[in-house]
């Protein structure tokens, strides 16, 4: 016996039929003994739909009521996934984010889990029960509702897995599982059996929509084992223990499954992108000490989240140009807040460009081996594509090109890193 999470995302929960195919796989995972916790989330679609009805109601909405009316597309299927099941004749039962309660601080619209009281939840899993639990849901500290960001739910699962010391996290979404890079981009993307969780964070980050990028930093810390799966599949298809999904594993394990022969050892491990990031530049910025903190502090105040940087080399005049990335939904934010300093920075122009992309290559490979950026920069080059910026972590390099170039630069570096499926 095992005690299992099983996550669903809204592409899964997306109407009764859907559900009622849910209902059919927890069955079946409930049916081999294991004590089942299932975290749902709202029907595809369905939070957008909500979040628009606030802006609508008020343009500036007040964030903790935008949680009362946000949270709700979860209430919906996790109760109506409780129903299904029951007509299946499991007993099932469903537990909201304040109910258990899961304790959330920081901010409304994204909360951070802080801890959950599992122990009845434990009690109901220990009787047989099978919980449902609405996924982006929390409860704040002053007992008002509260939702921890856009796909948030990824990030309940795990949560709850780690309160409930659950032997592995299942998260079924509408892939099967994390492949080289995005298959709609390159059909020679391969599958991998499994990943660490330091290259999942980093290619969470970077744009692999795969898992919220929180979810995975918990995972880490907590070190719940994550397994990504398909939710498209057969009735009568083995329970998840048999199923190829891609695995979420430690340093350790990954070396072991190297060893025993069941993983090749990569260099890159994936290519990520994202489209979702503008480029702003400020040109003739003194240069001298305090200036770059003069233009990053009110971002930072705000909570516009600087990517990239670059600061050029001095110019004579004591002056320089500096280039960074911020999220494409906060650029006209950073731009209002920046003019209005403009005096205290002390710039000449504001320079922002929304299409760009950001190409990223993650492998832990890249700490003991070098040439993985040269490789990446004459692949880029030999098809005439410009790097606009450039950004290292140890086991990543992301540049900054044209958008338009996007899906040529991911199908050239696929190749280039040989990672190209052999058909
Ligand atoms: N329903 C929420 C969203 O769309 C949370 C989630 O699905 O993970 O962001
Ligand atoms: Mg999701």
């Amino acid at each position: 016996m095992a005690r299992i999470v099983m996550k669903f995302g809204g592409t899964s929960m997306a109407g009764t039929e859907r559900i009622r195919r849910v209902a059919n796989i927890v069955r079946a995972q409930a049916a081999k003994g294991d004590q089942v916790a299932v975290v749902v989330s709202a029907m595809a679609g369905e939070t957008d739909r909500l979040v628009n009805f606030c802006r609508e109601a008020n343009p500036l909405y007040d964030p903790a009521e935008y949680d009362v009316v946000v949270a709700s597309g979860e209430q919906v299927t996790s109760g109506l996934l409780a129903l299904t099941l029951q007509a299946l004749g499991c007993k099932a039962r469903s537990w909201l984010g304040w109910q258990l309660p899961i304790h959330t601080i920081e901010a409304h619209a994204k909360a951070r889990v802080e801890s959950i009281d599992s122990d009845a939840l434990i009690a109901s899993l220990e009787a047989g029960e099978i919980a449902v639990i609405p996924g982006f849901q929390g409860l704040s500290q002053d007992n008002r509702i509260t939702t921890l960001g856009r796909g948030g739910s990824d990030t309940s699962a795990v949560a709850v897995a780690a309160a409930i010391k659950a032997d592995r996290c299942d998260i079924y979404t509408d892939v099967d599982g994390v492949y080289t890079t995005d298959p709609r981009i390159v059909a020679k993307a391969r599958k991998q059996k499994a990943v660490t969780y330091e290259e999942m964070l980093e290619l969470a980050s970077v744009g692999a929509k795969v898992l919220q990028t929180r979810s995975v930093g918990l995972a880490m810390k907590e070190k719940v084992r994550v397994q990504v799966l398909s939710s498209f599949i057969g009735e009568g298809a083995p329970p998840a223990d048999d199923l190829p999904g891609t695995m979420i594993v430690s340093d350790e394990e990954m070396d072991d499954l190297v060893e025993k022969g069941l993983m090749e050892r990569q260099l890159v491990t994936g290519i990520a992108h994202d489209k979702n990031e503008a480029k702003v530049i400020l040109t003739r910025v003194p240069d001298r000490p305090g200036a770059v903190a003069n233009i990053f502090e009110p971002l930072a105040a705000a909570s516009i989240n600087v990517d990239m940087i670059i600061q050029n080399v001095g110019r004579d005049k004591g002056e320089t140009d500096v280039t960074f990335t911020v999220p494409q939904s906060d650029l006209a934010r950073a731009q209002a807040l920046l003019e209005d300093r403009r005096d205290a920075i002390g710039f000449n122009r504001i320079i922002t460009d929304s299409k760009i992309a950001k190409i990223s290559v993650v492998g832990v490979g890249m700490k003991s081996h070098a040439g993985v950026a040269s490789t990446m920069f004459r692949a880029l080059s030999d098809r005439g594509i410009n790097i606009q910026a450039i950004s290292t972590s140890e086991i990543k390099i992301s540049v900054m090109i044209d958008e338009d170039e996007t899906e040529l630069a991911v199908r050239v570096l696929h190749t280039a890193y040989g990672l190209d499926a052999v058909s």
